[in-house]
């Protein structure tokens, strides 16, 4: 340790200690860290812990990363860390090790990326341990005479009184009278009642669900994984919709918590649903913690703690519950490993799938990504023996993959969208009492409004994307940048007032089908319809119960949700993803077709799915009708493998976007230019600038660049001396820029 006597503080006492020097990372879009002076009186220096520091006129909540340095800051330059704020680092050894790998994998600020695994609470530098929550208990001292001529206060006294030493707390209070604060302050003053704070405690579950006999493949993939034991490995568990790849998670789980060790599994954004919270909150008694959206700050930051101090035993959680602070893991699940929404699309642009993997092997426990369209990157990994492949090729309850049939929409007779084919299967299932899942996928299906006169359709002013109706409300919106306005039948180019709308969106489509079907309940599903969480609830056990008909609904419906009286889907239009710019485009497609196919008939009676295209022909819609994403994807694979692209090299996209059409495109050449330099001969092919397939987004026009390359090292360094480039160059302040490693949507 260097030890030198410190200059006194501008204005401050001089003070005599020993001052080392540590490097702290803190929470700004800067690829930096920067140095301060330690005083011994702040106790020792910690890796992992977070300090308080003076920071461009402001005082800023960081984490030291280096500790005992030399500096290169002059001594009469650098500023003192102000405080510490914790004991102990607060990452575990195997978290922090991941977090760091990422942040250089990733290209993010470091001090973004180690934030990005906290709870606000502690990002704003609170205490690691959660406050209590105060209770109130009422001190029976027999007389309470003095509250005669207060009756609130009294039914709140007596209230407290019956329940005796347990009391109450705002949640049981506010359930139970009204205005009881003021009662309460009262109470509080005349030292009737008491207030204490207890610590906040998981309930658990007594009654763990009966447990179900696996099937022979079902035992077969457990035996597989518990055959590594606690070591690093994974396996990748393809097996279709309903195939019991959630009871194979289940009865590995069991295993890891025997031995005491916590599990953390990560579901898509969309899949977790009550259903999946209550299956996990039933079937396993001890104490698990959910981590999703819904949570408010305060319940973040207690579910951190009890992750932390290891009494939550399961984490459930979305793509950033991959931080939480597991102190024992023995084993991590990643539900539906293809999906997109464990790609963190801003900030720091992080791959949850991909930094579990970093993530398990740290810890050295095994992990499991289960699919039943598994990411072409997974599928590769598993052909090349990195990641054992284990499939569950039937659907456990006994119940049938469904059939599938194409609807060839050039010939088939139509009515508003919908073949006559379809009506008459969805007319069947109302004679036997059954549901119908209609499909739309929106994106882009929108209603366009349309004028007759100009033929022009009505855009957004500040987006390259056509306005979208929202007809009950009588308003239009775009669905980009999220601008509303009122719908109005005059064209806003040519004055005619001849406006009307093209396209189907699932509100046209309710009407349209209670038209058709004018006994039957249609019920839709989308964002709109089912706003929030509860909404969304409600809508689902309206299904459940099978008050519903027909279900009309987006990607929302597509993933999670177990419809057992659904024996038809029909997919009303498909073609959209095949014709896109994107190269995951049919991939994802695919996923998306095969997720809502296995909607069908998940129980006894065979499922039947529709599915309309106007090109039939298109080998595509062969391997979905035979249910072979075998075959699909092989040939997306030699197909990558042809062109070079993910995953056989890896890709990096840098956008730029600014409000001056042209000043992105411009910076992206000059990026390009610095690249093509500084590459020589080296394999790397970096294409042309291009704008974005959608240029204009709320006012902004934007541009991206791709790069691609065999050696991931080497692009590593590569990309990583570009930002910092960047990073120091005056002429990039002028767009906002970013770089995204491994991008899973290439716009
Ligand atoms: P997946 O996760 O592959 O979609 P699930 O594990 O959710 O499949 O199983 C689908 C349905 O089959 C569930 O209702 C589940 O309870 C049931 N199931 C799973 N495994 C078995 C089994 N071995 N025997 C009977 N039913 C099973
Ligand atoms: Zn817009």
């Amino acid at each position: 340790m260097t030890e030198t006597s410190i200059e006194p503080d501008d204005g401050g006492a001089a003070e005599i200690g020993s001052v080392s020097y540590v490097r702290v990372a803190v929470p700004i879009p800067l690829r930096a860290e920067f140095d301060f002076a330690w005083s011994s009186e702040l106790g020792n220096a910690v890796l992992g812990t977070r300090v308080r520091v003076p920071f461009a006129r402001r005082t800023l909540v960081g984490v030291v990363t280096e500790i005992d340095i030399s500096t290169a800051v002059a001594k009469s330059k650098i500023k003192k860390v102000i405080a510490r704020l914790d004991a102990q680092s607060i990452y575990s050894s195997e978290l922090w090790n991941s977090l760091r790998w990422a942040s250089n994998y990733y290209q993010a600020p470091p001090g973004e990326m180690l934030f990005a695994a906290l709870p606000k609470l502690l990002r704003d530098g609170k205490a690691t341990d959660p406050e209590g929550e105060t209770w109130y208990t009422a001190n029976d001292l027999g007389s309470v005479d003095s509250l005669q001529r207060a009756p609130k206060q009294r039914q709140l006294h007596t209230f407290l009184l019956e329940r005796g030493a347990v009391g109450a707390n705002a949640t049981i209070l506010n359930a139970s009278m009204q205005g009881w604060r003021t009662a309460l302050r009262e109470l509080l003053n005349k030292e009737l009642i008491r207030s204490e704070q207890r610590s906040i405690e998981i309930s658990v579950n007594e009654k763990p669900l009966r447990l179900i006999d696996l099937n022979d493949s079902q035992q077969v993939a457990v035996k597989a994984i518990a055959q590594v034991g606690q070591s690093y490995f994974p396996f990748l568990l393809h097996g279709t919709t309903g195939s019991g790849k959630t009871e194979v998670y289940f009865d590995v789980m069991d295993q890891v918590l025997a031995c005491d060790q916590q599990v953390l599994l990560l579901v898509p954004e969309i899949g977790l649903t009550p259903q999946l919270m209550e299956r996990v909150a039933s079937r396993f008694s001890c104490a698990v913690v959910m981590l999703h959206s819904g949570l408010s700050d305060k319940e973040r930051h207690l579910a951190w703690a009890q992750v932390n101090q290891n009494t939550a035993r399961i984490v459930v959680g979305t793509r950033s519950a991959v931080f939480a602070p597991m102190r024992a893991l023995g084993l991590i699940v990643i539900d539906e490993e293809h999906d997109a929404s464990f790609k963190q699309q801003d900030g720091v642009r992080y791959n949850a799938r991909d930094f579990a993997i970093y993530l398990a092997r740290q810890w050295d426990v095994p992990i499991i990504l289960g699919s039943a369209t598994p990411s072409l990157e997974s599928l590769s990994n598993a052909k090349r023996g990195r990641y054992q492949y284990l499939s569950l090729k039937r659907r456990a309850g006994g119940s049938k993959l469904p059939d599938v049939e194409i609807i060839d929409m050039r010939k088939a007779p139509v009515e508003n969208g919908i073949s006559l084919q379809m009506i008459t299967a969805v007319s069947e299932r109302l004679v036997r009492g059954e549901q119908s899942l209609l499909y739309l996928n929106r994106r882009g299906y929108a209603p366009v409004i349309y004028c007759n006169s100009c033929n022009e359709g009505a855009k957004c002013h500040r987006c390259d994307a056509y306005l979208t109706l929202h007809k009950s409300r009588q308003q239009v919106r775009c669905h980009h940048c999220g601008y509303q306005g009122v719908f109005n039948t005059e064209c806003s180019n040519c004055g005619e007032s001849g406006l009307s709308s093209i396209g189907e969106g699932t509100q046209q489509l309710e009407q349209v089908l209670e038209e058709r079907f004018p006994n039957a309940t249609v019920m839709r599903i989308d964002r709109d319809s089912a706003g929030s969480e509860s909404k969304l609830v409600e809508m689902l056990d309206a299904v459940q119960s099978g008050a519903v008909d027909i279900i009309l609904g987006t990607q929302m419906l597509s993933k999670g949700h177990d419809f057992p009286n659904v024996t038809l889907v029909g997919v009303l239009n498909a073609d959209q993803g095949l014709f896109s710019s994107d190269f995951r485009g049919a991939e994802h497609l695919f996923q998306q077709l095969v997720q809502v196919a296995g909607r069908a008939g998940r129980r006894q009676v065979m499922g039947q799915v529709l599915i309309q295209t106007a090109v039939p022909d298109n080998p595509f819609f062969g391997f979905v009708a035979a249910h072979d994403f075998d075959s699909f994807s092989e040939l997306q694979l030699s197909e990558r493998e042809l062109l070079r692209y993910p995953p056989y090299e890896q890709a990096v996209l840098f956008r730029a976007e600014s409000n001056f059409p042209g000043n992105g495109l411009g910076f992206l050449h000059k990026v390009r230019t610095w690249l093509k330099q500084r590459i020589g001969e080296r394999a790397v092919r970096i294409y042309d600038p291009v704008p974005s397939p959608m240029e204009r987004r709320a006012g902004r026009y934007r541009a991206q660049l791709l790069l691609l390359g065999a050696d991931r090292k080497y692009i590593r360094e590569l990309v990583g001396d570009c930002c910092a480039m960047l990073e120091t160059d005056r002429a990039s302040r002028k767009v906002r820029w970013s770089v995204d490693v491994d991008p899973v949507d290439t716009y």
